[in-house]
């Protein structure tokens, strides 16, 4: 339904201008075997899914002074919208296809919303994803995307088997330390891995051959390894020296072990694999410990130079 709202600028605009500003961006050329049929201007989108893969869906929602400050610029606010979404299909080894972008901003603001989706869409330009539909409406400042893949062979967190190596890609900690020192220039360096996350599908292709499980870290390793180790029913041994972690935050953060376990939001991918399989590893990542049958139900242990540490037991938690 369409409501009129008034931007801060005074003047009016209502659902059908935003849909019209999101439209002027949408790439004008149709992508080849993009495999929509019907895009944004129907009442549905009409897809044509791939034959002979799975389709993989994902949907995230980001709140203004939850997952991002009203503050931060729009172009990073639509970035990071698709980005996480993008995180998961990566996560689960697909190659992204497809999006839907439902958006409730509190004014019309025409400005902000080509901003945001100059961003949005170009990060979906960069991995063919197609923008299907959506909805605007009136309402606190929040952004949910729908995101569409395939793989012919899905990665999932309960594929996990005893003796697997434990793996990260890139560095973790860096956006958790970001936002803490978010007015220290050390801070500053590392911005662009709280607002401009990059999804890695990269890492994720090269893996899904011989992976067996993997998530992507948006809640802390700690919590995103245990949400892993559940799923298979297997234990975790972590070595902290082993993990991955950008020389700022070591260096201007004593307690960067808490950003590293428990910070969340680094869209890295955690994964496991065999350890016959180590030398199949990308350059940007690092095995970080092993999985192993427990009698005690599946639960992470992390080492320091062999030193068992004593763990919070839980990393970021929504609604908290
Ligand atoms: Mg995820």
């Amino acid at each position: 339904m369409a409501r009129r709202t008034e931007n801060k600028h005074g003047s009016t605009a209502d659902e059908f201008d935003l849909l019209a500003v999101i439209r002027q961006q949408l790439p004008s050329n149709t992508i080849p075997d993009s495999g929509v049929c019907v895009g944004i201007g129907d009442d549905c989108a009409v897809l044509q899914p791939a034959a002979g893969q799975k389709l993989v869906v994902s949907s995230d929602t980001l709140n203004a002074g939850v997952h991002f400050f009203p503050s931060d610029p729009p172009e990073a606010i639509g970035h990071k919208a698709l980005a996480v979404n993008l995180s998961d299909l990566a996560a689960c080894g697909a190659t992204p296809r497809w999006a839907s972008l439902n958006l409730s901003m509190p004014t019309a603001d025409r400005h902000w919303l080509q901003r945001f989706m100059q961003a949005f869409l170009k990060l979906a330009s960069t991995h063919n994803t197609r923008l299907i539909g959506g909805d605007t409406t009136a309402g606190a400042l929040s952004i949910s995307v729908t995101v569409m893949g395939f793989s012919p062979r899905p990665l999932l967190r309960s594929g996990a088997k005893d003796g697997d190596l434990l793996a990260v890609s890139g560095h973790i900690g860096s956006a958790a330390f970001a936002l803490k020192h978010r007015h220290h220039p050390a801070g500053w360096a590392l911005s662009r891995a709280l607002q401009w996350p990059q999804p890695r599908l990269d890492i994720s292709q090269a893996i899904a051959p011989f992976a067996h499980a993997a998530i992507d870290i948006s809640d802390g390793l700690l919590a995103d390894a245990r949400h892993l180790c559940q799923a298979s029913g297997l234990s975790a041994h972590i070595a902290l020296e082993k993990i991955p972690v950008h020389p700022l935050v070591k260096q201007h953060d004593p307690h960067w072990p808490e950003l590293v376990l428990a910070g969340g939001d680094d869209y890295q991918l955690l994964f496991t694999c065999a350890s016959k399989d180590r030398h199949l590893l990308p350059a940007d990542c690092q095995v970080i410990g092993h999985l192993q049958q427990s009698r005690q139900p599946p639960q992470v242990q992390v080492c320091h130079h062999g030193e068992p540490l004593h763990l919070p037991t839980d990393g970021f938690r929504h609604f908290s």
